[in-house]
């Protein structure tokens, strides 16, 4: 099914995204443990990550296609351009289309850690604009892209990066994810210069992660330049090592932030990071699950 399409459904269209598992047991327990947990909150579909420098493309497509067949969820591969050449991208998509997916989420990726700052390799994309227009021209896949509602951590202004989303729907995108943020300003002000300034119809769909512990929400905001706003973040400073308080309060905040976002918005795509229960019990408050 097109996602394009699960988003006109008249309630919230609920997602998940997962990363591939490092290993064989690690795969084995998402697929025993997070899967069939998952299935419980009936997500509209999972996606599931591309990792640096395709290194985990052969996984990424095998747990697509496992939580499709196996467990009758859609599902959608993730794709960047890192270290890839147009070649690559052309046989990645021509496999994913042969698997029957209807999806892909098209994205520039991330400079492998060696690299400061992103360098195409030599016959490939530099932006995931050129991608989606790569794809668009090969297929009618449906095909999602990336925004920020912060900007993006290397654009020097944030409207700019917003014209950028804009290319990428006017390039192909049917629909946008957002980077995780948790000021719900920030969303509201790109909505309104997407929608009002630049006519974009398609959805936007708010990235949500209930942290965890409170060094992972400080490494993630700021390798992806998010802002932990001023009270969130003193009371995860009072929190320190208790792991518990800050992940109940991850869900205190996801949960506030969602009911707030909820009249506007299609949907909401949550970063679980392989793991259910705190996005579970947002969806619970929220009295989606
Ligand atoms: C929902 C979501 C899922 C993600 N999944 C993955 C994943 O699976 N694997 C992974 O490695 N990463 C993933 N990422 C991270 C993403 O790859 C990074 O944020 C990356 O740095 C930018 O990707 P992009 O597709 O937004 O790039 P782009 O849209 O190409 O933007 C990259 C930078 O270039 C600028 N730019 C874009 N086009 C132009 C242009 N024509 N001229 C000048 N400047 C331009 C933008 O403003 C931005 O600063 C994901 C991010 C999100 C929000």
């Amino acid at each position: 099914m097109r996602i394009r399409d699960l988003y006109d459904s008249p309630n919230p269209t609920i997602s998940f995204e997962f990363f591939p598992p490092k290993n064989d047991e690690a795969e084995a327990v998402l697929f025993r443990d997070t899967v069939p947990g998952l299935k419980q909150l009936k997500p509209a579909f999972i996606s599931v990550t591309y990792g640096a420098g395709g290194s985990t493309r052969d996984t990424t497509t095998r747990i697509v296609q496992r939580i499709r067949e196996q467990h009758g969820t859609e599902s959608m591969p993730h794709l960047t351009c890192v270290g890839s050449t147009q070649g690559m991208l052309g046989n990645f998509l021509d496999e994913i289309l042969k698997l029957g997916f209807e999806n892909v989420l098209a994205l520039r990726g991330d400079p492998p850690k060696d690299q400061p700052t992103f360098q195409a390799v030599e016959g490939g994309f530099s932006y995931a604009t050129d991608l989606i227009r790569f794809i668009r021209g090969r297929s009618q896949i449906s095909i999602g892209a990336a925004c920020y509602p912060e900007g993006h951590v290397e654009a020097r202004f944030k409207h700019a990066d917003w014209d950028i989303a804009a290319q990428k729907v006017e390039a192909g995108a049917e629909f946008l994810i957002t980077q995780l943020f948790y000021d719900w300003s920030d969303f509201l002000d790109m909505e309104d210069y997407l929608r009002n300034k630049r006519n974009i119809k398609v959805p936007i769909v708010p990235g949500i992660l209930p942290f965890l512990n409170a060094a992972q929400i400080k490494r993630f905001t700021s390798l992806c330049g998010s802002k932990l706003p001023s009270p969130i973040r003193k009371k995860i400073e009072q929190f320190a090592e208790d792991d518990e308080s800050v992940r109940k309060l991850g869900v205190e905040v996801c949960t506030e932030l969602c009911a707030k976002l909820m009249p506007r918005v299609a949907g909401f795509h949550f970063y679980c990071l392989n793991r259910v229960p705190s996005s579970a019990e947002v969806l619970r408050n929220l009295g989606l699950a």
